[in-house]
């Protein structure tokens, strides 16, 4: 399949940041093929770019897609009351169907608004990667491991669950899994240990939340003398390629760590603020060399999973915070949007416009009020649209939207999850 993207305003890299040009787009099969002109390609299909705009699809670094169904169900909540007093209640009441359709309520919206891949942590096996499977997202798809001990048996079935997922879908390009050590505060060091052999042995990266809240800071210096980074750093657990999730309350030591051991820190700037936890060390993680990613974590604690809501938001929010209006630029957003999450994602070749990488990607319709005048297309993507201006996504040259229609069954989603949310909490 030949797809030409003609003439259309392209967002392309230009060394640490971007340029945009009008040009012609190339796509052969998955691959990006040829940027500039199109001439002697000989496409099947042709886009008409004249005032549309192409960018690298988003990469949400993390979420909990089936959480969806909790959206605006448990606002204006401290973290712990949040999580132990109304998520996990909720949760103990998800049946494999209401998982499933969770998750495809989340896969499009992250396909209406520009994302072509994320970072799941989940709580099952089987039912959130099949709706994954199914909506030809990319994602790196992690099980919620929790566990005290070896011998631990509901910790032993979770691991299990990550290694069927992984037998039973592995065949699927566009997926991979990851061992995913839900906290330090839900699981011992022992699980950890364990978690971590079984990594190895079927050669997974990690993802973990780490350093969310004061308390798990508090808790784990009276129990282990130390902050969370230094005790996972101790024992090995950087040695792993590793996302940690939130990393909002960091000392100086504990941001050198990260940087030092090459760990990606997946800011969640609309979950953390909402939740009461703070703001993330961002500018000076920055400066450090920490490597960063964006995360919208789940519907029930952002209250969505659109990527430009929390591109912009972290932005002026360090911005506010700081009193410094330079101190996080549009462009080194877009770039922890798409690049940097690609590669925290560990997926090949995508994030970024350019000959030879994979051709995943979103065009917006720049009639558009939110976008014009087109005067700064990078600006325009951290500060200006909503998101809903995506008319079209690609996944590997193939369009999962198309002028906003999508191939999935919407209206028997919402029906499915509404249904859903009344037996749970009606
Ligand atoms: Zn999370």
């Amino acid at each position: 399949m030949k797809t030409l993207l003609k003439g259309i305003t392209a967002i392309l890299p230009d060394g640490a940041g971007f340029k945009t040009e009008i040009c012609d787009i190339c796509i052969t099969d998955d691959t990006i093929t040829k940027i500039g002109n199109s001439d002697g390609f000989t496409p099947d299909k042709t886009v008409d770019g004249k005032n549309r705009l192409v960018c690298a699809g988003l990469v949400n670094a993390h979420t909990h897609s089936y959480m969806s169904l909790f959206r605006n169900s448990a606002d204006d909540l401290m973290f712990h009351e949040w999580l132990f007093g109304r998520i996990m209640p909720m949760e103990d009441k998800l049946t494999q169907d209401d998982l499933y359709w969770g998750t495809c309520l989340a896969c499009l919206e992250m396909i209406k608004t520009g994302t072509t891949a994320f970072l799941d942590m989940n709580i099952c096996r089987e039912a959130v990667t099949r709706a994954i499977s199914e909506s030809g997202l990319k994602a790196a798809i992690s099980r919620g491991l929790v566990g005290n001990g070896r011998n631990d048996e509901g910790g032993i079935a979770r691991i299990e669950d990550t290694i069927y997922d992984y037998k039973t879908y592995g065949d699927n390009k566009r997926l991979k899994f990851m061992m995913g050590p839900h906290a330090i505060y839900t699981t011992d060091r022992e699980y950890l240990e364990l978690v971590m052999e079984k990594a190895a042995e079927y050669g997974m990266d990690i993802n973990i939340h780490l350093s969310e809240s004061v308390k798990e800071i508090e808790d784990c210096k009276k129990e282990h003398g130390c902050s969370p980074v230094e005790y996972l750093d101790d024992m090995g657990m950087f040695k792993f390629h590793t996302v940690a999730a939130h990393c909002v309350q960091l000392s100086d030591s504990d941001i050198k760590l990260l940087a030092d051991r090459g760990v990606w820190a997946a800011t969640n700037p609309i979950s953390n603020a909402k939740l009461g936890n703070g703001f993330a060390r961002i500018p000076d993680m920055i400066k450090a060399g920490v490597n960063l990613c964006i995360g919208t974590d789940s519907a029930a604690s952002n209250n969505t999973l659109n990527m430009f809501s929390d591109m912009s938001f972290l932005a002026l929010a360090h911005k506010g915070n700081t009193r410094t209006a330079d101190i996080v630029s549009a462009s080194e957003v877009l770039k922890m949007a798409t690049e940097n999450g690609a590669k925290a994602l560990g997926l090949e070749n995508t994030g970024v416009l350019k000959e030879g990488a994979r051709a995943d990607l979103f065009i917006m319709d720049l009639n558009s009020p939110s976008l014009q005048p087109l005067n700064n297309p990078v600006a325009a993507m951290c500060y200006s649209a909503s998101g809903y201006e995506v008319e079209s996504l690609m996944v590997d040259g193939e369009f999962l939207m198309e002028n906003r229609v999508t191939e999935m069954d919407e209206e028997r989603i919402y029906f499915e999850c509404n249904k859903a949310m009344k037996r749970i909490d009606g």
